[in-house]
C-alpha cells in the first residue's frame, strides 16, 4: 500500500508560521496593548506580505538587517530565516520586551539571530556589533521620513533600504524632477542614493486597517554627489529651494543668499536659470548653488 502520510517537512531554519490576524491579535492582548496612532501602530497581519518585502529587498544570507519599529514581530519572523542577523529597534517597550519570546516561540533556530534596542530610532547614535547591510522595515508612518534622513547618514555602512510607508511618502520619495510629488524628501533621498517605487499594498494587509494605502520604496546607495559643499549646506538650498514652491528660485533663494541679486548671482554661478523652479532641479544642481555660497 501506499506511504499516504505527509510528507516530513523540515522546519530546520524557517519560521514555524508567520503571524496571521489571530497571533498579532493575541500578541497584542497578552501585553494589553492597543496600537497608537502616535507611534503609527499598524501590524501586518498577512504573510505573503511580508515575505514579499523581504523579497523584494534582496537581502540574503550575508546581510544585518536594520528594522525599525519590529512590532509584534510580523516582518522580523520573516526576515530572520533568510539573513544574517536583525537589529530591530523598536520606541515601544512592551514590544522590545516581547519580541525575543515571540520570536523562541516561531521561530526558534532563528533566535540568536536577533538583537533587540529599545529606542527611539531618530535618537539612534549608532549601535553595536556588526555594521548594518541593510535597512528594512514597514516604518511608523509619521515618522517615515525624518527616520530614513537620520539613519542614512548615520550607518553609511547601509547599501539597501526596503521601506513600506505610505503611499503619499513613497511616491514623494521616488519622484523624479518636475514630477508634481517631487520635492525636499525627493532630493535629499537622492544625495544618498538611487529611489525607487517597488509597489503598492493595500489597507486590509493590517491590524489595524489605516485609512490610507501604503507602498515600497527601494533605495539603494550610490556616492553623494561630487562637490565641494557640505551636506548640510545643500540641504539648507533645497529647503530654502521649496519652502515657497511657487516662486521662481531668485525670489525664494533671496532669504538664504541676503537678497535676490544676490541669489540671482549664485544661481548664474551655478549655471541656473534663476527665474526657474526648485521642482526642476536634481541634487546636483543643489550642490552646485550651494557651491556658490562657501566662505
Ligand atoms: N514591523 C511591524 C509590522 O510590520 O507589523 C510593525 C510596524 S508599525 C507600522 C511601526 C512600529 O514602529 C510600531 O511597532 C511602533 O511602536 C514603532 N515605532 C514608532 N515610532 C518609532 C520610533 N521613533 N523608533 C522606533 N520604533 C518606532
Amino acid at each position: 500500500m501506499a506511504d499516504m502520510r505527509p510528507p516530513a517537512v523540515h522546519l530546520s531554519d524557517q519560521p514555524r508560521e508567520l503571524l496571521g490576524a489571530a497571533d498579532v491579535r493575541r500578541l497584542a492582548a497578552s501585553i494589553g496593548l492597543r496600537p497608537t496612532k502616535t507611534l503609527g501602530q499598524n501590524f501586518v497581519i498577512d504573510g505573503g506580505t511580508v515575505r514579499r518585502i523581504v523579497r523584494v529587498a534582496e537581502v540574503g544570507p550575508d546581510d544585518v538587517v536594520l528594522e525599525v519599529g519590529p512590532g509584534l514581530g510580523s516582518l522580523t519572523l520573516a526576515l530572520l530565516p533568510v539573513v544574517a542577523q536583525v537589529v530591530a529597534v523598536e520606541i515601544d517597550a512592551r514590544l522590545a520586551e516581547l519580541l525575543p519570546t515571540t520570536v523562541r516561540a516561531h521561530a526558534p533556530n532563528t533566535a540568536e539571530k536577533l538583537t533587540v534596542v529599545h529606542q527611539d530610532a531618530l535618537r539612534l547614535r549608532g549601535l553595536d556589533g556588526a555594521p548594518p547591510t541593510a535597512i528594512v522595515a514597514n516604518l511608523p508612518y509619521n515618522v517615515a521620513v525624518p527616520v530614513l534622513l537620520h539613519l542614512l547618514p548615520l550607518l553609511p555602512s547601509v547599501q539597501r533600504v526596503l521601506v513600506m510607508v505610505q503611499l503619499e511618502v513613497a511616491q514623494r520619495l521616488a519622484a523624479n524632477p518636475g514630477e508634481e510629488a517631487y520635492g525636499v524628501p525627493s532630493v535629499k533621498a537622492r544625495w544618498y542614493g538611487d529611489v525607487r517605487m517597488a509597489g503598492t499594498i493595500g489597507r486590509q494587509v493590517f491590524w489595524p486597517a489605516p485609512r490610507i494605502d501604503s507602498g515600497l520604496v527601494a533605495l539603494r546607495r550610490h556616492d553623494s554627489p561630487a562637490t565641494s559643499a557640505t551636506r548640510e549646506a545643500v540641504f539648507d538650498v533645497v529647503d530654502a529651494a521649496f519652502a515657497q514652491r511657487r516662486k521662481t528660485l531668485r525670489a525664494a533663494l533671496a532669504g538664504w543668499a541676503g537678497s535676490p541679486a544676490a541669489a540671482e548671482e549664485a544661481l548664474r554661478g551655478a549655471g541656473v536659470d534663476p527665474g526657474a523652479r526648485g521642482e526642476t532641479l536634481g541634487v546636483e544642481q543643489f550642490a552646485r548653488i550651494a557651491e556658490q555660497r562657501q566662505p
